[in-house]
């Protein structure tokens, strides 16, 4: 059974004198019926629908347990909200229903339904597999279009089910749905089979806002707030703000809004005024009902299969489960609905919901938790970013503990405070965000967060400049956090390469004083680093070969080691085929340096100023006196290309050069680097432990070169 905890804390009202279980259905329903208006009246939800979801199945199973506390005003027996004021009240002629949902894993939620399925129509065991459509369950709101004559004469959002909105004015507005059917555009290319348009036609489908879109409106919005304009907002999700949209009093603002919309059902329907088949002999199946949709001219998801039996709706749920952060649209679950018209009239309904369909949600992307410190963290360019830690929660298929708050006005905007009971989302692999605070959870005694102005590292000063969003520590490499992401993007394998040097070391060797600069890491003996804790002697001297074996790197990789502000991998790249040489590109004006490509006024200066200070020169002497190498050329493309047109695959270790530096140099020559080895390959490189490809390589009569091989054809 459920248990009291997060909302344990009842709210206001509840009679004390009531058993507590009692109590708390009395607590849950106040509270579902509150967070349902929000949700589906106000389109302004105030907490996940994971946590909805949650006491929405607490109150269904305290309610099977006491049948005698039953009540039909509970939100388990009801649909949806009410018509919000300024919109005419429209009956649905066939009411617009809810769908049950299955939360559980992959497997028993498909399990549950098909076998609930099977036992209503009383088939037996041995009985072939029930034909189900599996469809998409998108995250937007219902919506009735009717037609009369091939004509939209009114749509309407589901409401309670039995009332809802006339929403027309706005609908009119998408695009996408079709304003007459059964006559010119829309229709000109279906196939003579094409069933007529019954005279009554009501379209059931979803109206939802494509992802890319949601992005471009809050921009537009965020721009409008900045601007000043009032009762401006930006939008929780794209549900939220497709609902507002469609239930949006001006239909210019409305059309402003881009919807897109699905059609997945049917309401009433009419015979054909030509005297046609009849409503119930126009299609047998839910799937050609929306085959003949589509050849009417609504947009249906291409996302609909035919499965038979619970092992195919499983697959079809692993399936969608693994595209959905690539649609284009939020889907928060699939829905399975029985195949069979005929099968669907025999099962038909329960209180809020048909008995032939289910939802079957995903895990969800949206949870509850709270704050439990908001920490300063400083990066490679001093950069603070305030970073809520958070009670560990599972979100999106991960266990998240920290969500960053990225700068001073994204956490004030959030408000985000110690203490604080905050909605987080996970999605796809983007990192982890605070959405937004639940106000009424909030300890009376929290206080809004502000930016430290010193670094919490090294105490230094912190400064925002005009323009900038974010603050940064003043300390510059005196800052043992700078330096430590510094010598760490320095060691990188998109870098230098120091292999194993890893963050715990570079953190124990900075806080040790042993490290305080780039050069001082190659100045590094093997008697420091073994005498370091819990460093073994073997650890320490692949630590020294890694260090020596990084010596030998390509100038792209040198310069975007250095870490200067905006120069990332592709800058470094075109910095390195343009001038050739480090000289070149250190003793470059902001003037020579805009003709990069890529290379525009910030980066530019951002490239002179850090070239301009002593100290950053000095580093670089330094490293090239520690043995740093990398061959230089003559400026842009025109250096010699010893390897035009070749091939080759590299194998094993090589002594010197890493795996990465040596495919640079080959294809700064020219050559191309290819994982396997065929006859087309001109070279094999293959330095010790090389396994298969260089067994192939002997048998495909490829030559085989060691790493001086290469040097001397690269020269
Ligand atoms: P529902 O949204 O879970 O399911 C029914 C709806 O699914 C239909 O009305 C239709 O709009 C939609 N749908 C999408 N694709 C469909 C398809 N292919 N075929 C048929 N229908 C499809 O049901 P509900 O009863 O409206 O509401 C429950 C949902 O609303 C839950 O997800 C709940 O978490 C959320 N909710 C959240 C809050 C909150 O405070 N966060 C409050 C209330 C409800």
């Amino acid at each position: 059974m459920a248990t009291l905890d997060l909302f344990s804390a009842e709210p206001d009202g509840v009679p004390g004198q009531l058993p507590p279980a009692h109590a708390r259905v009395v607590a849950l329903r106040e509270l579902l019926h509150a967070y349902g208006h929000a949700y589906y009246v106000l389109d302004a939800p105030t907490v996940p629908d994971a946590e909805y979801d949650r006491l929405f199945k607490e109150l269904q199973a305290l309610e099977a347990l006491h049948p005698e506390w039953a009540s039909p005003d509970s939100p388990t027996q009801r649909v949806g909200g009410q018509v919000l004021d300024g919109f005419a009240s429209v009956r649905h002629a066939v009411p617009m229903l809810s769908i049950r949902t299955e939360t559980d894993t992959e497997s028993t939620g498909a399990q549950a339904f098909d076998a609930r399925v099977r036992k209503e129509l009383e088939l037996s065991d041995e009985a072939a597999p029930v034909e189900y459509v599996a469809e998409l369950k998108f995250d937007g709101l219902a919506m009735s279009l009717r037609y009369e004559g091939g004509v939209l004469v009114q749509a309407a959002t589901r409401g309670d089910g039995e009332f809802g909105e006339d929403v027309t004015q706005n609908i009119r507005t998408i695009g996408q749905i079709p304003l007459r059917i059964g006559t010119g555009a829309a229709t000109a290319t279906a196939p003579a089979a094409t069933p007529a348009v019954p005279a009554v036609l009501e379209v059931r489908g979803e109206v939802y806002m494509r992802r890319d879109h949601f992005e471009a409106l809050n921009e537009r919005q965020r721009a409008r707030i900045a601007a000043g304009e009032k009762g401006e907002k930006t939008f929780v999700n794209p549900r939220n703000a497709a609902a507002g949209a469609v239930r949006q009093l001006d239909p210019q603002i409305a059309a402003q809004r881009p919807l897109s919309f699905f059609a997945y059902g049917l309401g009433e329907v009419s015979p054909p005024a030509d005297g046609g088949p009849q409503p119930d002999t126009l299609f047998s199946t839910h799937f050609a009902m929306l085959q003949t949709l589509k050849l009417w001219g609504f947009p249906v998801a291409e996302h609909v299969d035919i499965a038979r039996g619970a092992s195919e709706l499983i697959a079809f749920h692993q399936r969608i489960g693994a595209r959905r952060d690539a649609l284009p649209f939020d889907i928060d679950g699939v829905v399975y609905k029985v195949n069979s018209l005929a099968l669907q009239q025999r099962l038909g309904f329960v209180t809020r919901e048909p008995r032939w369909a289910v939802a079957h949600k995903y895990p969800a992307q949206e949870q509850l938790t709270t704050v439990l410190a908001i920490d300063v963290q400083v990066g490679r360019t001093g950069k603070l970013t305030p970073v809520a830690k958070l009670a560990p929660v599972f979100v999106g298929g991960v266990t998240v503990t920290n969500a960053t708050l990225h700068n001073e006005d994204e956490a004030r905007r959030k408000d985000v405070r110690l203490g604080d009971t905050v909605v987080v989302r996970r999605a796809g692999d983007v990192i982890p965000e605070v959405v937004s605070v639940l106000p009424d959870k909030r300890l009376p005694d929290a206080q809004p967060f502000t930016m430290p102005r010193v670094c919490p590292v090294c105490q230094s000063a912190a400064v925002r400049e005009e323009g900038e969003a974010d603050y940064r520590c003043t300390g510059g490499l005196f800052c043992g956090a700078q330096r430590k992401q510094a010598i760490l993007h320095f060691a990188q394998r998109r870098a230098v390469e120091v292999e194993g040097l890893g963050d715990k070391l570079v953190e124990q060797l900075v806080d040790a004083n042993v490290i305080r600069n780039l050069p001082d890491l190659y100045r590094l003996g093997l008697s420091a680093l073994a005498s370091l804790d819990r460093m073994a002697d073997k650890s320490a001297q692949n630590i020294v070969d890694a260090l020596e074996k990084s010596k030998q790197t390509t100038l792209p990789r040198f310069v975007f080691g250095l870490g200067i502000r905006h120069v990332g991998e592709a800058t470094a790249k075109e910095l390195a085929r343009h001038f050739g040489t480090l000289d070149g590109i250190m003793g470059a004006s902001e003037e020579a340096l805009l003709g990069v490509a890529d290379v525009g006024p910030i980066v530019a200066s951002s490239i002179r100023t850090f070239f301009d200070q002593p100290h950053n020169r000095e580093v670089v002497e330094q490293l090239r006196a520690c043995g740093l190498t990398w061959p230089e050329g003559a400026p842009s493309d025109a250096g010699p290309k010893p390897l035009a047109g070749q091939t080759l695959v590299i194998t094993g270790t090589l002594p010197t050069l890493g795996r990465d530096a040596a495919k640079d140099l080959i294809e700064a020559a020219g050559g191309k680097v290819s994982g396997s080895v065929s006859k087309k390959t001109h070279y094999v490189v293959a330095g010790t432990e090389a396994g298969s490809k260089l067994e192939k390589a002997r048998e495909l009569g490829v030559a085989v070169i060691d790493e001086a091989g290469l040097r001397a054809l690269l020269s």
